[in-house]
């Protein structure tokens, strides 16, 4: 794109990608020779200055153990750490910060559900509903209760395009269903599911739902209450933020019912080996010492989103993707695998006669990092009837450049491969 195009795009959202990669160090990194162009956001983020930040000054200035201690340096990292748990609250619009359960991430998150929420309430022949689009992390969590408690996972077919068929989960969801567990946004084809409708259909039979916020939360604003979820999860590290810590929200209803699957220190409010008090949500499902930093550094990375404005980042990302989309298309040989009409973060893609993993290797021989595999979806590429596809995913740091350079790649593969 030219500088002039480029400027004419860049009121239209009223962000600045470009002073947003100057936050991000790792970026301006050279690699040949040549700018760096990063679309693997949705395996992994970059991270800003301001995160990098937060994790230094806490070891640096204040790090100790949280909770226990009377003295100054846990006061400080205690208050610190609580203040992350705050920012995510405001993050999701919770109601309460004692909706807000420290986890290591994503599969974390799922799993705690699976075994305190879901596990104690299936009788065999239970049903737990997904899609087919989900994420490894929203499969086996279940496949492992359909083991230990005779329970049967159900999915929600999808069209062609990608898309969640409405009718199918009406018709999935049903007497035996205890919980609906879908993806916000798919990891793969970037699908935007329609969260809203899926819970209307939930509630109507009073089946709980736990939404995969992994690839919703760098994307979307978002507001728990609004979407009138049971639980959400989203990973630390693809908002921007350190990994090893992620979140869970939980209404605080359910998690003061839940008997927490890991025991240890923290989560009690008295031990005696006639028995234990668990102590209330979230320390309950806290056990042992927590990522301390890394919760401190995902405080900052929400804040650091908070201040760029996350209808603008949105407004950017989906605006870049669309722009992606309709260049890669053009792109000889190239197939894009889904086709959904809201899409957000991630387009996927084969090219006639040429495996995934060569041109992920051909394109960062040019300096533009891609991923290549099943994404751990392993049943959406069966549906797709492919073992593999090449996936672009954009962070708020990405702007037209990042497209253009993707798609002169591209090209550059596809003359190799001798399409025209
Ligand atoms: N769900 C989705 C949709 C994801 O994209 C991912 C990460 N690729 C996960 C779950 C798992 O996240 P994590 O590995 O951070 O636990």
């Amino acid at each position: 794109m030219t500088e002039s195009a480029e400027k004419i795009q860049r009121p239209r959202t009223g962000f600045d990608p470009q002073q947003a990669r100057a936050d991000f160090p790792v970026l301006q990194r050279r690699l040949q020779g040549q700018r760096l162009v990063y679309l693997d956001s949705a395996a992994s983020a970059q991270k800003p200055h301001a995160v990098i930040d937060a994790e230094l000054d806490c070891y640096r200035g204040y790090y100790a153990n949280v909770h226990r201690g009377v003295h100054t340096l846990s006061q400080e990292s205690t208050s610190a750490f609580e203040q992350a748990r705050e920012q995510v609250r405001g993050f999701l619009n919770a109601a309460d910060a004692r909706e807000i359960v420290f986890v290591r991430g994503t599969t974390e998150a799922i799993n705690l559900v699976a075994h305190s929420f879901v596990a104690p309430r299936l009788q065999p022949g239970d049903e737990i509903v997904i899609s087919h689009l989900e994420h490894h992390s929203n499969i086996v969590p279940w496949q492992l209760l359909e083991q230990r408690c005779g329970a049967r996972l159900r999915v929600i077919p999808i069209t062609d395009a990608g898309e969640i068929d409405l009718d199918a989960a009406a018709a999935a969801l049903g007497e035996r269903t205890r919980l609906l567990s879908i993806g916000h946004v798919s990891n793969t084809l970037g699908t935007i599911n329609p969260i809203a409708e899926l819970v209307a259909l939930a509630r109507q039979r009073e089946i709980p739902i736990l939404v995969d916020g992994a690839q919703a939360a760098p994307h979307l604003p978002l507001d728990v209450q609004a979407l009138d979820v049971d639980f959400y999860a989203f990973s630390g590290h693809k908002v921007y933020g350190p990994s090893g810590i992620g979140v869970l929200y939980g209404r605080y209803a359910h998690l003061s019912e839940m008997v927490p699957y890991q025991g240890g220190g923290d989560m009690i409010r008295k031990v005696s080996f006639a028995g234990t008090e668990f102590a209330d949500p979230p320390a309950r499902f806290e056990a042992g010492t927590p990522h301390i930093a890394g919760a401190i550094g995902l405080g900052a990375a929400l804040r650091y989103l908070e201040v760029q404005g996350r209808e603008q980042i949105a407004a950017h990302e989906c605006a870049l993707i669309e722009e992606a989309v309709q260049a890669v298309a053009g792109v000889p040989g190239v197939r894009l695998i889904g086709t959904p009409k809201a899409r957000a973060g991630a387009l996927s893609f084969i090219m006639e006669g040429a495996h995934p993993h060569d041109i992920a290797m051909l394109l960062d021989e040019q300096a533009i990092a891609v991923r290549a595999g099943h994404h751990c979806t392993q049943p959406l590429m069966e549906r797709y009837g492919v073992t593999a596809t090449v996936r672009a995913s954009l962070g708020l740091y990405n702007d037209s450049d990042d497209v253009e350079a993707l798609v002169t790649g591209l090209r550059k593969v596809a003359g190799i491969f001798g399409l025209r």
